[in-house]
């Protein structure tokens, strides 16, 4: 659910494709390479320019991460706390009963059934951490503050080991493989991703990946946070409260509608390569939980006038979000539901409908608008003195930006004219009255 994304370029066309194939991400060789370097060197970034010792967005005084002495940039012990973690996810995964549930009708006619335990695994996860972490103790939670160096790298190379496994296997017999991720292209396809839905038996990997160990381990980085705080202050800050209530509201919201990934690009179109599988098991994890690390190197105070405003903020956001992306289900499952059939729609020519009143007719993706106020809200709570906290909402505007883009091209591929009957409609994209 939560890649990390560039532009999609104009690129030529993969050699040999019969198809109408775009190489996205500038291209098959300048693009697939930055991003892998890129992406992994801003999360180390991150660290090395925002830690104890200070925080600027230039390497500069607090060029070297401040952690207990010894502690190094690979250990082998991270990396088994890390695979150990990986297992313990998938084991809950296969052991604990859950719903089962259909996909879309994929390309070659079949519809794959996905187990979806996403919010048990978070409830045992979190009955063993909040147990053994902060009633008996027995847990050091604050080992992930201290080691956060190390099991970033961790994270890093079992990415780079799991993409090269999908690359591997997904030239077995048989194996159905994603439209835009089998250019014949080796570094183009396995960065974006050959293969569309690897499988161990019924178990479905990229599903798996998007929503347990990435999300739920970001979680998991945000309770060492709010230990290593405890132990070093004996209490949690106002801020580091909001932060980890927020970030772990927004995971409990993707577990519980967990059925809701099955129709999102990720899972219907795109492969599983380098890009998913980073972004879900080491960007997320590891850059989205900066503020909590910040607050933790950087404590400090909030007044109860900032504390109501941020929480309005997030309540602003989590209202739109949440109000815009269930009008939307509700109306694709059902129209005639009494919520959703009042809305004033168009009919396209495929026969399908757009909404252009409610939320929908506010922006053409009012979702993401409520996304990125939630966004501030996390970031707020870190007070002025540096800019690094506010990576996420700088990151994370541009990334809706480009994703509207993406989907505007891929809907006006899809809807032809009635498209710009619906955008004459609605005029705004993301921000109402401003963009
Ligand atoms: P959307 O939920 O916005 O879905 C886009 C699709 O909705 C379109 O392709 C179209 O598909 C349908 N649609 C668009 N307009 C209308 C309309 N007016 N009426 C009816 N249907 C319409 O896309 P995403 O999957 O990108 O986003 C899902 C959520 O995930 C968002 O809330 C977003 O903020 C969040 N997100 C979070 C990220 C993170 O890292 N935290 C990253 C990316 C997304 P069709 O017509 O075929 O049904």
């Amino acid at each position: 659910m939560c890649r990390p994304q560039a532009g999609k370029s104009e690129g030529k066309k993969p050699a040999g494709s019969k198809d109408e194939l775009e190489y996205e991400f500038m291209g098959p060789w300048i693009g697939p390479l930055g991003i892998m370097a890129g992406l992994p060197a801003v999360c180390y970034a991150l660290v090395y320019t925002c830690n104890a010792k200070g925080c600027s967005a230039l390497l500069g005084p607090a060029a070297w991460p401040v952690f207990p002495e010894g502690t190094k940039l690979f250990t082998a012990e991270a990396l088994a706390v890390f695979v150990g973690w990986f297992c313990l996810q998938v084991l809950l995964h296969l052991l604990l009963p859950g719903p089962s549930e259909q996909g879309v009708l994929l390309a070659n006619n079949r519809r794959l059934r996905y187990k979806l335990t996403g919010v048990r695994n978070l409830g045992v996860t979190l009955a063993v951490v909040g147990y053994f972490g902060f009633y008996t103790q027995q847990l050091n939670l604050a080992w992930v503050y201290i080691n956060f160096l190390p099991l970033l790298s961790a994270a890093v190379l079992f990415s780079f080991a799991l993409s090269a496994c999908l690359y591997v296997t997904s030239f077995r017999k048989g194996a159905l493989l994603a439209k835009g991720g089998n250019t014949g292209n080796h570094l183009y396809d396995f960065f974006i991703g050959r293969e569309l839905n690897p499988r161990i038996g019924s178990f479905d990997l990229k599903e798996f990946c998007e929503l347990y160990p990435g999300l739920i381990g970001w979680l998991v980085v945000d309770l060492g946070m709010l230990q290593k705080q405890w132990q070093d202050l004996g209490y949690i800050s106002t801020p580091l409260l909001l932060v980890c209530a927020f970030q772990g509201l927004y995971v409990l919201d993707a577990l519980w509608l967990e059925k809701a990934i099955l129709t999102t690009m990720d899972i219907t179109t795109d492969g599983f390569g380098f890009m998913l599988a980073f972004g879900d098991l080491a960007w997320v994890p590891f850059t989205y939980s900066l503020q909590a690390r910040y607050l933790v190197d950087h404590p400090r105070t909030l007044s109860s006038w900032a504390v109501a405003g941020i929480l309005a903020l997030k309540a602003l956001g989590y209202l739109i979000f949440r109000g815009s992306n269930s009008q939307k289900n509700a109306f694709r499952q059902n129209p005639e539901q009494p919520s959703v059939r009042r809305l004033k729609t168009i009919t396209t020519a495929s026969g399908r409908r757009l909404i252009v009143s409610g939320w929908w007719g506010i922006a053409r993706h009012i979702n993401y608008f409520g996304d990125w106020l939630m966004a501030w809200a996390w970031c707020l709570p870190c007070g002025f003195d540096h800019i690094v906290p506010y990576f996420y909402v700088i990151y994370f505007g541009a990334l809706l930006v480009h994703r509207d883009l993406r989907d505007g091209h891929a809907c006006a591929l899809k809807y032809g004219k009635d498209w710009d009957r619906y955008c004459a409609i609605v005029k705004y994209r993301i921000v109402p009255l401003v963009y």
